[in-house]
């Protein structure tokens, strides 16, 4: 970089691309120095290992991992899936061969405290209080289920609102908790409907709104800033699920980086009451790692129980006390501690610049889909998942659903050039708002949907659209003269 200048006679190491049997192989090393220090290897013949036998049960599971899509490649375009980073598989590795469990402290020595560090960063990125309580999860889903729950043991016999935009999940846990839940439709540019929650709130007796920061569909941004209002006005309590977008706060909270994303949105967040962002979407993790916030330390008092068999070497809060599961896997603690000493959450550097670099790639296929004739985008993104669909004049909603469903079988199937895409069903009433030449005969409409979420992606644009281009080209009959 040119605006580096080394001190005379010091040459810093230049960055490298990680290589992931480097890292695993230092830290099999420096769990196999630390294990020394206890004797003597303590040997049993019940765990031998059958060479034999386990060669072939090696070559079966290597036979059968050929079996994967390659979520690590760009011509990978489709779910939220990619894999960790060689940084964050090192950090598990050397936790998991410990495999110390984040419950107790008397469990999780060492990693209980990275846990806390990791959320006391997390914190700080959102800028919730600084006495802020929170802690991870084993996944977005029960982040969520555990911000539903303490709203249910606050606000007992109140409904939660969400959109129809979230993710299926608050339904289901509202089921599972007990709580009625109302579902609540999108505006026009497809953010939860805030006047509808409005009505909501008026018409029921409403305990908790849930907001979505960067939606697992579409990657939209609801208007968080502007939910703000509601809870003067109703009482409500503010739950964001930024389970997808949450990382790209750290976008918002930077003047250089803040017009990349909905800044005013992922700003409000600050002054919610809880929050969960999943560090195994966009925080370079594998799965197993999610994380909840709650800016009233308070709540603590609600997950107060007692454990006969854990909780004995210290009086200090052991994270199984703030927390509805038990055993977790302090791994993930130790992966995303020693990630984000390496990608701190900032805008300028770390996380930053690799989040930035999958919506600048959004941006760039959004717009050669915009100019092409042979695919209609969706809606612009505003984070970095774009949606699409083959394009064809007078074409209608059935049968844009079957062309998408064509293009992404097509693409998986084409050998020498693979793409994978996934699918988004639309509903047909906010389908129709954006496209209103389109005859509608169906209740959802399908259209092809591409996550992103790898930096990567930014090299592959352009041949990710002329993959695109070929496909619709091939699945779509030629307009009718
Ligand atoms: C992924 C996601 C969830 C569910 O999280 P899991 O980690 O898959 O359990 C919830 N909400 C949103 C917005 C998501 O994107």
């Amino acid at each position: 970089m040119a605006d580096v200048t080394p001190e005379p006679g010091h040459h810093p190491p230049a960055a490298q691309p990680p290589e992931v049997g480097e890292l695993v192989d230092r830290a099999v090393a420096a769990v196999a120095a630390w294990e020394e220090r206890f004797g003597q290897p303590v040997d049993h013949p019940s765990l031998h290992v059958d060479p034999g036998r386990f060669d072939a049960a090696w070559r079966e599971l290597v036979r059968r991992m050929e079996g994967n899509f390659p979520f690590f490649h760009p011509r990978f375009a489709g779910q939220m899936l990619k894999p960790p980073h060689p940084v964050a598989v090192a950090g598990y590795l050397a936790a998991m061969l410990v495999n110390p469990n984040n419950h107790a402290l008397d469990g999780a020595p060492v990693t209980s405290g990275m846990e806390r560090e990791v959320m006391g960063q997390l914190a700080t990125m959102f800028r919730m209080p600084p006495a802020s309580l929170g802690h991870l999860t084993s996944s977005g889903t029960i982040a969520n289920l555990e911000a539903l729950w303490v709203a249910r043991e606050l606000q007992p016999h109140k409904a939660v609102v969400h959109g129809a935009n979230a993710h299926y999940t608050h339904g289901r846990m509202c089921q599972v908790l007990g709580v009625p839940s109302i579902a609540v439709g999108s505006d026009k540019r497809g953010h939860l409907d805030l006047d509808a929650v409005g009505a909501a709130c008026r018409a029921h007796d409403v305990g908790t709104v849930v907001v979505t920061a960067g939606t697992t569909g579409l990657g939209t941004v609801d208007n968080v800033h502007e939910a703000l209002a509601l809870r003067e006005r109703y009482g409500v309590r503010l739950h964001v699920d930024a389970a997808y977008g949450g990382f790209f706060s750290l976008l918002a909270w930077d003047e250089a980086t803040a017009a990349q994303v909905p800044a005013d949105a992922f700003r409000a967040i600050a002054a919610c009451d809880s929050v969960v962002v999943d560090p195994h979407k966009h925080g370079l993790q594998p799965y197993g790692c999610g994380a909840v916030i709650f800016a009233d330390p308070g709540v603590g008092r609600l997950y107060r129980h007692n454990s006969p068999y854990t909780y004995f070497t210290s009086d200090e809060l052991h994270l199984g006390e703030i927390s509805l599961e038990c055993s977790r896997a302090g791994a993930a603690a130790a992966a995303l501690w020693l990630t984000l000493q390496v990608f701190p959450p900032e805008a300028g550097h770390g996380l930053g610049p690799i989040l930035s670099a999958g919506r600048r790639a959004a941006q760039q296929l959004a717009a050669a889909v915009e100019a092409s004739d042979r695919l209609r985008l969706h809606r612009w993104p505003e984070l970095d998942i774009v949606a699409y669909f083959p394009d064809r004049p007078g074409a209608s909603a059935a049968e844009i659903s079957a062309a998408s469903e064509r293009m992404l079988h097509a693409g998986m199937q084409t050998r020498a050039d693979p793409l994978w895409l996934s699918t988004l069903k639309v509903d047909a009433a906010d389908f129709a708002a954006r496209h209103p030449d389109v005859p509608l005969d169906a209740p959802t409409v399908t259209v092809l949907r591409s996550v992103l979420m790898k930096p990567e992606h930014e090299t592959w644009v352009d041949r990710l659209f002329d993959r695109l281009t070929a496909l619709a080209a091939a699945v779509t009959p030629a307009a009718a003269p």
